[in-house]
């Protein structure tokens, strides 16, 4: 019998397909940057069968790849070979606990079913992606994923209790505790947090949940340029209120209410850079009051050159929708060579300066649209093609401004991946500029957790 057959015929027919039709959607991306290939996609229904999979697996040294939501950036969940396994079937929510703020969540849940099952106690689970509808628990807890409110609530791995997960021997892992104290020897669940499935499958995870907000007061405000953005995130620390800080350059923001469907300017005339902020508050009246009161100092000080504050939801909706969909409106630039990169915060406005005047003199013409996360020093560094030029050709250079990007990230003191993960698209990268004692020690968990290197072999290390 041939391997792939053993994993068919131990698993019940509706946990995996080898139909071109069902598996075509798997194999492509966000990006259009990868094509994959795979000769099964496994599809279980629960974690007694990923650990019967992995098994057989490990017996035949089968590679695997687990699949959550597809929305990764990296190219870390598109197969070349390896058998695919997807966790979309396994989505159940086995416990919402409104006396200690957990949730207990399967890993194939979409974040927004997450956040649905939160409101049902008044809770909020603060992980906010634009990708939120599609992209699961399991893969954002796999690749640390940030988001629009790290800088209040921190990134996935600030947000998790523990994990179960099945380990490449086909054993299961259970570190689904709901305990705000553990102080039992090695914290294994955060091991498989960020580690891209290449230590093991998450199955299932233990959420810490917030208060909800009474209300989240939103802006939008035009500067002149990144050093007014940072001075402005200062002015707008108020408490801790302070949830979202997203700037957006014109040439992006232009991208985005030119070309998207249902968007609108908020502004009368245009500015050079936008910043879209959030205030989580008590009450509608102290957020208006709130938002007012930074604001109008801000234009006094000359800090911002305008401002519009959302008056009601539909208002703040059509202003974070803006900021949701930078990825789809860039596309409207042509091709677009993209980085996810962190520095230190007060560096941003020099690192855009630096790295803007590098790119000019590689590809005369380029435009770079750096966007993101600024509230947590992470920028969207992306770099659209210039007018005219040939897209492939464009897209060719993106090794050769790679090197540059994070020559100058390393400058900085930043890191080469703010919230995407390593993937296979960084793995090069990491291994020739991690530290090495770091890429050691990362490479000793590997082998002690996957000593045959089937969990997601291509990925990171
Ligand atoms: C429009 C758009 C906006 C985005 N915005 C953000 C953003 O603001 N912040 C951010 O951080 N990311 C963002 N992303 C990237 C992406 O949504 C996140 O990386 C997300 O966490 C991936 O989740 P997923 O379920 O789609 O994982 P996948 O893409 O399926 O997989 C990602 C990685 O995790 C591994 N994996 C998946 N599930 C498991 C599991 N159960 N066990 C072990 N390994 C697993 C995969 O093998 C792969 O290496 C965005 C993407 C898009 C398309």
């Amino acid at each position: 019998m041939l391997d792939l057959d053993k994993l068919k015929t131990a698993l019940p027919t509706q946990s995996w397909t080898q139909d071109p039709d069902i598996i075509a959607p798997h194999l492509t991306e966000w990006r259009d940057k990868y094509q994959g290939h795979t000769p099964l996609m496994l599809t279980p229904r629960n974690t007694a069968e990923v650990a019967l999979a992995v098994k057989i697996c490990a017996q035949h040294n089968i590679k695997i790849m687990p699949q959550g939501g597809n929305t990764g950036l990296v190219g870390g969940q598109t197969p070349m070979g390896e058998v695919l396994l997807s966790t979309r079937k396994m989505n159940k929510l086995r416990d919402l606990n409104a006396v200690n703020n957990s949730m207990i969540v399967e890993a194939g849940a979409t974040l927004q079913s997450i956040h649905r099952a939160a409101d049902t106690i008044e809770r909020k689970f603060p992980l906010f992606l634009a990708s939120q509808g599609s992209c699961t628990i399991g893969g954002n807890l796999s690749t640390n994923a940030g988001g629009n409110h790290v800088l209040k609530y921190g990134t996935t791995k600030d947000l998790v209790f523990g994990v179960e997960a099945v380990l490449a021997s086909g054993e299961i892992y259970n570190g689904l505790t709901s305990l705000r104290k553990d102080n039992t020897g090695y914290d294994l669940s955060r091991l498989f947090l960020g580690a891209e499935g290449t230590l093991g499958i998450i199955t299932a995870a233990s959420l810490k949940l917030f208060p909800k907000p009474g209300y989240i007061q939103r802006a939008i405000v035009g500067v002149d340029n990144p050093t007014s953005a940072m001075a402005l995130l200062g002015h707008c620390r108020a408490g801790d209120a302070l949830s979202m800080f997203e700037v957006i350059p014109h040439i992006g923001f232009e991208a985005v209410v030119n070309n998207m469907p249902n968007q609108r300017d908020p502004f009368a005339s245009p500015h050079p850079w936008y910043v879209l902020i959030d205030w989580d508050v008590e009450t509608e009246e102290l957020g208006a009051k709130l938002a007012q009161a930074k604001l109008a100092n801000a234009v006094e000080t000359g800090i911002i050159r305008d401002a519009v504050i959302a008056q009601n939801e539909t208002q703040a909706a059509q202003i974070l929708s803006i900021r949701e969909n930078m990825s789809a409106g860039q596309k409207f630039l042509g091709g677009s060579i993209k980085f996810d990169i962190t520095v230190p915060l007060q560096t941003i406005p020099e690192f855009i300066k630096t790295a803007g005047k590098k790119v000019e003199t590689l590809i005369p013409g380029c435009r770079p649209v750096s966007f993101g996360h600024f509230g947590d020093g992470n920028i969207h560094y992306n770099i659209a093609q210039p007018y005219g030029m040939d897209k492939e050709k464009f897209l060719g250079k993106w090794q050769t401004v790679s090197e540059v990007i994070f020559d100058t990230v390393d400058a900085f003191g930043g890191s080469i991946s703010a919230e995407h993960g390593i993937g296979t698209m960084k793995k090069e990268d990491l291994v020739r500029r991690a530290d090495p004692v770091k890429l050691a020690m990362l490479k000793t968990i590997k082998v002690a957790l996957d000593p045959q290197n089937i969990m997601n072999p291509r990925v990171m290390i």
